[in-house]
This record gives C-alpha cells, sequence and structure tokens, in this order.
C-alpha cells in the first residue's frame, strides 16, 4: 500500500527499529519525524521527517565530515 517500507525499502531500512511506527504505518508524506540510525555509522542517529528522508535529506553527522561517499 500507499506505505514508506513498501516504496522506499532502503529508506525504511535506515529507520531506528525502536521506533513506535513501522515502516508499515509510515507514509512517504508523512509529517511526523522518525528516528533513523546511519547506515554508515550506526553511533549516528538523528530525527526527520519521512517526507524529507524520501526527497534527498542523509545523516547530517555524514554530510559535515564527508564521510559517507555517494558511491
Ligand atoms: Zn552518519
Amino acid at each position: 500500500m500507499d506505505s514508506l517500507g513498501y516504496h522506499y525499502p532502503e529508506v525504511a531500512a535506515e529507520r531506528n527499529p525502536h521506533n513506535e511506527l513501522s515502516p508499515w504505518h509510515i507514509r512517504p508524506n508523512d509529517g511526523r519525524h522518525v528516528e533513523w540510525i546511519c547506515p554508515g555509522n550506526p553511533t549516528h542517529r538523528w530525527s526527520a521527517t519521512p517526507v524529507s528522508r524520501v526527497s534527498g535529506s542523509t545523516c547530517p553527522e555524514c554530510q559535515v565530515t564527508g564521510s559517507l561517499t555517494s558511491s
């Protein structure tokens, strides 16, 4: 259906499993904040809305350090 897990499995995989909302209960255009875990460094955790994630936002710490290359 219209869920993050269905349309954006790669983004959904970065969701912190401690979130109450599962990827199947989050819509890609959801405006609620969700916790995420950085795919490049699991110590990086941040909060963002699904709508910002699917539009291309990534880990803010990696954006600063540039340690996560976009290959
Ligand atoms: Zn990061």
